[in-house]
This record gives structure tokens, sequence and C-alpha cells, in this order.
């Protein structure tokens, strides 16, 4: 399986021949999530707000130090 050419949920990453995707945009930015993910957008969003600001940046978490 070749995961580079799937597109995969923003929120837990699974791809699209696993579970069914909905595209969403947020911020500009336009990305999958999942259905199982979607109740969590719905009802929480701002557990995914962060996962948004990390798609694009250009200083990754992790280069911070
Ligand atoms: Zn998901």
């Amino acid at each position: 399986m070749n995961k580079e050419s799937l597109n995969i949920c923003i929120s837990c990453e699974r791809t699209e021949n696993i579970v069914p995707l909905v595209s969403i945009t947020f911020a500009q930015n336009a990305t999958w999530i999942c259905t199982q993910c979607l109740p969590t957008l719905i009802h929480d969003p701002q557990k995914l707000v962060g996962k948004f600001e990390n798609m694009n940046t250009d200083n990754p978490p992790d280069a911070l130090n």
C-alpha cells in the first residue's frame, strides 16, 4: 500500500482505504477528515485546531528547542 498516494485523515491519520474521508477546509487549508473523526470536529473543534495549525507550518514543533 503506497500511503503517499492516499489521502489521510488529519486527526487519526488513517487512509481512505480504511475509512471514508470527507474533504474539509479550515483557515484556507484543504484537508481530509474521516467520518469517525467528524463528530470530534463538530463537538470539540479545539482538539483539531492544533493539527491544522501544524499542517503547513514553517516551524514544526519538533524543530523548536
Ligand atoms: Zn479520522
